[in-house]
Formats: C-alpha cells, sequence, structure tokens
C-alpha cells in the first residue's frame, strides 16, 4: 500500500515511470487522431498448410505510422487502444478494410481466401459486437467462414458474456480461433466447451523446439492434446526451417511466421498468393 511506502513513494520520483508514462500520454494522444487521419494500415501475414505450403489463409496486423513517433509496434499501441477504450472504433475499421480487402481478392479471382482478424475482449464486450459482424459480412457477400475472429485466453476472465458472444459468432458461421495459446491459463479441455475451431500456438513454445533441453514438448502435447479435442492447430512464429520441419513431423497442420514470409502490404501478398511460396 502507498501509505506502506511513507510519503516518499520512490515510484512517484521515478524517472524512468515518468518517462513511460510521458511517452504512453503522448501516444494515446495521437492515437486518437491516427484513425482520421489516415495514419493506420493493415498488413497480412499468410498462414501455411505446412505439408504443402500451400498459403490458406492471412491473419490481418494493424500498421501505425505516426508522424511524430514513426512507426509504433502494435505491442505498444493496442494496450494503450484497449485501456482507452479506443479499439472499439479502430476494431470496427479494421473489420471493415479486411472485408473490403476480402471483397476485392476475391473479384481478382482469388476464391475461398480466409482472413483472421484479432478481436480484444473489450470489442466482444460491446453489446453490438456480433451484429457488427454480422453486417459486414452481409454488406461485402463474404462466405462466414472465410472471416476469422482471433481472441486470446483472457476471455476467461468473464466466460458468461464470452460464451453468449461466441455462440452468437459462431451461429453466423464464422471461423473462430484462439490466439497465443499457452500464454494465458486456459486449459485445453475448457475450452472444449466453447465454440472454438482453432488453437494457435504461441510463438514461445515453437521458439522451444529447438531448445534441446525440452525438445519442445510443450508444442508437442498442445498438437496431440488439441487434436483430440478435435481442435484445428496453427504453430505462430516460425523462423527456422527445422521448426517447420519438426511441427510438420508432429502432425501439426498449420503454420505462420517469418521462415514463410513476414506481414505484408496487400499488393505484396497478392503476388505471392498467385505465385504461391512453394517454388
Ligand atoms: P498476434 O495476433 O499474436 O500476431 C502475431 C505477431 O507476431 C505479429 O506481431 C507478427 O508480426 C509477429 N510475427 C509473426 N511471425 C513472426 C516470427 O516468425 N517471428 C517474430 N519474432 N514475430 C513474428 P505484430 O504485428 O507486431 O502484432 C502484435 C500483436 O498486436 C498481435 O499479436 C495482436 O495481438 C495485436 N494486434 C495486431 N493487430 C491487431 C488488431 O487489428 N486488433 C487487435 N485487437 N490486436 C491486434
Ligand atoms: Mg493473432
Ligand atoms: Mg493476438
Ligand atoms: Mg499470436
Amino acid at each position: 500500500l502507498a501509505k506502506d511506502r511513507g510519503k516518499n513513494n520512490y515510484q512517484y520520483y521515478n524517472p524512468k515511470l515518468n518517462n513511460y508514462s510521458t511517452r504512453r500520454m503522448k501516444l494515446e494522444v495521437e492515437l486518437r487522431k491516427a484513425l482520421n487521419k489516415d495514419q493506420l494500415t493493415i498488413h497480412y501475414q499468410p498462414q501455411v498448410e505446412l505439408s504443402t505450403k500451400k498459403i490458406i489463409a492471412v491473419e490481418a496486423l494493424l500498421r501505425w505510422n505516426s508522424p511524430k513517433y514513426g512507426s509504433v509496434s502494435p505491442a505498444e499501441f493496442i494496450p494503450i487502444a484497449e485501456e482507452t477504450g479506443l479499439i472499439v472504433p479502430i476494431g470496427r475499421w479494421v473489420l471493415q478494410k479486411v472485408s473490403e480487402q476480402q471483397k476485392q481478392w476475391k473479384k481478382a479471382g482469388i476464391s475461398s481466401l480466409r482472413v483472421a482478424v484479432n478481436v480484444s475482449v473489450r470489442q466482444m464486450q460491446e453489446n453490438c459486437f456480433a451484429q457488427d459482424v454480422k453486417q459486414v459480412i452481409k454488406e461485402h457477400d463474404l462466405n462466414p467462414v472465410d472471416l476469422e475472429l482471433e481472441i486470446t485466453e483472457s476471455i476467461m476472465q468473464n466466460i458468461e458474456n464470452s460464451t453468449i458472444v461466441l455462440n452468437e459468432l459462431k451461429k453466423l458461421g464464422v471461423t473462430l480461433s484462439i490466439d497465443d495459446f499457452g500464454k494465458g491459463y486456459s486449459s485445453l479441455s475448457y475450452l472444449r466447451h466453447l465454440p472454438i475451431d482453432t488453437i494457435k500456438i504461441d510463438k514461445s513454445f515453437v521458439d522451444d523446439i529447438c531448445d534441446t533441453s525440452n525438445n519442445g514438448s510443450i508444442a508437442k502435447a498442445i498438437i496431440d492434446m488439441g487434436h483430440n479435442l478435435g481442435f484445428t492447430i496453427v504453430a505462430e512464429g516460425i523462423e527456422q526451417e527445422e521448426q517447420a520441419e519438426f511441427l510438420k513431423g508432429n502432425s501439426c497442420e498449420y503454420g505462420q511466421g517469418y521462415f514463410f514470409s513476414k506481414p505484408l502490404p496487400a499488393e505484396e501478398v497478392f503476388l505471392l498468393l498467385e505465385k504461391g511460396l512453394d517454388r
């Protein structure tokens, strides 16, 4: 407690903390303008079938180019957007943009490409979330399974509301996945009670694979148990060929990571989709 620390609460004087909160506040001010000033863009990272290297989906990832601060990482601005509630209008914009993009790709001859969108718990708490998703699908004449919503294990914090919303979303026919699986504290057997299609294994367990002390035992366990419970498995953050090989050898069907491709602007992803990765 502050009172136990006495009057000279050192945190108050911590210059590092001060710099941090100053940057944070400045970023918040800038982020409020970013949406209307066209500073946000979306990059897309391919998700591949490990056995064929065929691109089966792309994940939409926000990029913010601030005139004041340059390119700011989502790891820094997404938490600010979440805490301030800005993630609600930003998330709605992402959904709209992604749907427009998907419609364009379809017109250009790319059929049935699934696009995954990251969704914050904060967005799911909005009463109209499922309605917004329904609307955007209808407006762009999308095939609902081609829209994938990635949520994190933090939905477990408010399991009642999450269950209701996830069921509403599943009724629309969209694909649902759990992002960064293993970072939180949820168990696969619990997730089985939710209408989840896919588990994305967190990058940290993919990094582990090349760590000789444990030989990817956690990744293996998630793949096996996930399959037994009927989930599709995607591994995140694959940077090396040996990781891709290990995962493929242990029955993981899909993967994503710099080894295959970094997140790219829509035009570049289009070229990859046409040309393929399995040259
Ligand atoms: P995420 O959803 O887990 O996305 C994967 C992150 O890992 C992305 O970081 C991606 O660029 C990065 N990545 C992919 N492959 C590799 C690899 O092989 N090595 C390494 N080191 N990194 C890899 P990014 O784009 O910086 O995004 C960070 C996080 O920000 C995302 O993690 C997601 O949670 C959040 N985010 C991004 N866009 C959105 C959005 O539109 N809405 C929401 N709510 N969150 C978003
Ligand atoms: Mg994601
Ligand atoms: Mg995420
Ligand atoms: Mg992830």
